[in-house]
């Protein structure tokens, strides 16, 4: 679904990436994670298309979509939940929904709410309601839900449990695991929550100073001696 290839981005004169290779196949759930600052998130915008790859390419679906604008790039099944959620705090919940939709055909508009509401019933009680009134758990559901709204093939998610209490964070990563499951989205996921993401993936990439120092299933990298010490402590 997504081949990420000798990718490398960066700032300006800052590079961030140095090279990183990454497959997440149809139906996967795949995390990456590492400590702060190894480039996660430049990972994630970089696929949105902002910043531009310097160098290597991204293929989704087996369509290189390196050189897109960003519009074009949801268009063909990318949607990216942000780090921050980012949710628009002054408009309802429904609002903040609807822009979600902004680049699909809008009669599939009643259908895809109908679909996000169910995974969030949370977010069908406050409709109405504020997104900045939200609380911190309510809006990461919304800014999930609404990044669903595009009917995506691959979810990204950055960082959806940070500032989360753990009983939420549990509850997030239920809901991660139920699109996963029931609706068939491939989901790559982005944490320093290691222990959480790991423990959902099928596998898993360790980023480290902007390159993959590591990769394997969930299982071996919970498993894995260097990841308990560096990224597991207090998991
Ligand atoms: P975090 O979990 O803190 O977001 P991360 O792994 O997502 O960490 P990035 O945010 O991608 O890491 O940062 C990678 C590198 O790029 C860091 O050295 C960071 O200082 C730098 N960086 C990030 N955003 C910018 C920016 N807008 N301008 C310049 N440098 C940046």
């Amino acid at each position: 679904m997504l081949r990420i290839e000798g990718l490398k981005s960066g700032y300006g004169r800052i590079q961030a990436l140095h090279g990183v290779d990454i497959e997440v196949g149809q139906g996967e759930i795949v995390a990456l994670v590492g400590a702060n600052g190894a480039g996660k998130t430049t990972l994630l915008m970089t696929l949105c298309g902002n910043p531009r790859a310097s160098e290597g390419r991204v293929l989704l679906a087996g369509e290189d979509i390196t050189a897109l604008p960003t519009h074009q790039i949801i268009r063909r099944g990318l949607a990216h939940s942000p780090e921050g959620r980012h949710i628009f705090p002054r408009m309802s919940v429904y609002e903040n929904l609807q822009m979600g939709a902004a680049v699909s055909d809008p009669r599939h508009f009643d259908q895809d709410l109908e679909r996000v509401l169910a995974l969030f019933p949370r977010l069908k009680e406050r409709l109405d309601q504020r997104g900045g009134t939200l609380s911190g758990g309510e809006q990461q559901m919304l800014a999930i839900g609404r990044a669903l709204m595009s009917r995506p093939k691959l979810l990204l998610l950055d960082e959806p449990s940070l500032g989360l209490a753990p009983l939420v964070v549990r509850h997030i990563f239920e809901i991660i695991a139920a699109i996963s499951r029931d609706q068939g989205v491939t989901i790559f996921l982005v944490e320093q929550n290691a222990f959480h993401a790991l423990k959902l993936a099928h596998r898993g990439y360790v980023l480290v100073n902007g390159k993959v120092a590591l990769s394997g299933s969930g299982t071996d990298l919970l498993a894995n001696p260097e990841i308990r010490a560096h990224y597991l402590d207090g998991g």
